[in-house]
């Protein structure tokens, strides 16, 4: 995707007033050249298509030794961005790498955008999940340069998800011990395929809200493509609705099979990724993120908001939506119905 020209000081939708979106247009406007050239060199390092830290190129992230090695160099690039990498570690061999960046107006709300950086054995890993890595360490380069920020904001990688969502577990489990009040949590997982070229993605299970969220994004950041919502439960935003957070996970077509043929593979290699729709998806995110950070209030008691494992924690209350066609919730037109919270819905076991 090429955006030409700037974003207007806002967004006139058919359905209400217009939407200010300066926050969202700050992360917008660099050219999309350099966000893949990023996001590029993220998933080669990651994936074994050059040296993840000197002297070794990583086969998988598997393996102890492996993760170590991913580890370090995630650590780097949150640096890099200059944001101060932080360890979770919850077992032996178990760590998570994360970062805060701190609102600017003194808030309490809390927004977390994840996606893990583990793989199966023998895998490289490049759409499961280099690309998510790559996406949430764009959007926290994004967001660190973002003069304001309303609300709270953690970026982090999550280790063996492919072991049953461990890390992200262990760290919503960490948010309700200190009990954050998280108002959103995306996760980003498998974003690297696009085979028939329409630019569509997925919205897992979206929170209340979440739908809305992203056809604002989407209008912001130029998106085009048709976003869908399914009930797919198999990864890490479901870790964090388990305990009540709302959550959402993004993916490309993964339900409706526009979806990469090399996962957990020794075929899901760099060379397989779609960069530019990678790059497009990540607009898309940082816009959604750039909203959520311009509307927190200062130490406001958001009607939304969810005291992590709090009196409101709300363990079965699932939004349940139906699987909307791409027509429905395309940008800019259309009727964008949102989803309704209401019970049900079961969790996939871990
Ligand atoms: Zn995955």
């Amino acid at each position: 995707m090429v955006l030409t020209g700037f974003p207007p000081a806002s967004i006139q939708t058919a359905a209400g007033p217009p939407i200010p979106v300066a926050d969202a247009v700050a992360v917008a406007q660099e050219p999309d050249t350099s966000l893949i050239e990023f996001q590029k060199d993220i998933v080669l390092r990651l994936t074994g298509g050059k040296e993840v830290v000197p002297g070794s190129r990583l086969p998988d992230r598997s393996t102890p030794e492996n993760r170590a090695m991913v580890r370090a160099y995630l650590s780097s690039v949150l640096e890099a961005v200059g944001l101060e990498p932080r360890g979770h570690r919850y077992r032996e061999n178990g760590e998570s790498v994360y970062a805060l960046l701190p609102s600017t107006t003194h808030s309490d709300d809390l927004v977390v955008v994840g996606a893990h950086f583990d793989t199966v054995d023998r895998s490289p890993g490049a759409s499961d999940n280099a690309t998510g890595c790559a996406a949430v360490l764009a959007v926290a380069r994004g967001l660190s340069a973002l003069p304001v920020r309303k609300r709270n904001v953690v970026v982090v990688l999550f280790d063996e998800e492919e072991r049953g969502l461990v890390g992200s577990r262990a760290f919503a489990e960490k948010l309700v011990e200190e009990g954050k009040r998280v108002v959103a949590v995306h996760t980003i997982d498998q974003m690297g395929w696009d085979g028939d070229g329409d630019g569509a993605i997925e919205l897992e299970v979206p929170y209340d809200g979440a739908v809305d969220l992203y056809r604002r994004a989407a209008a912001a950041s130029g998106f085009s493509g048709a976003i869908h919502v399914t009930r797919e439960t198999g990864s890490d935003h479901t870790a964090f609705r388990r305990l009540g957070m709302p959550a959402v996970g993004l993916t490309e077509e993964y339900r409706n099979g526009d979806t990469t043929p090399h996962i957990h593979q020794s075929t899901d290699t760099w060379d397989t990724v779609d960069f530019e729709f990678l790059a497009g998806t990540t607009r898309l995110l940082e816009a959604a993120m750039g909203i959520l950070l311009g509307e927190g209030k200062p130490n406001g008691r958001p009607e939304s908001g969810h005291r992590a494992g709090g009196e409101d924690r709300q363990m079965n209350q699932v939004p349940v939506v139906p699987e909307l066609s791409p027509r429905d919730l395309t940008s800019n037109r259309g009727v964008f119905p949102i989803p309704h919270a209401g019970g049900g819905h079961p969790l996939s076991p871990l």
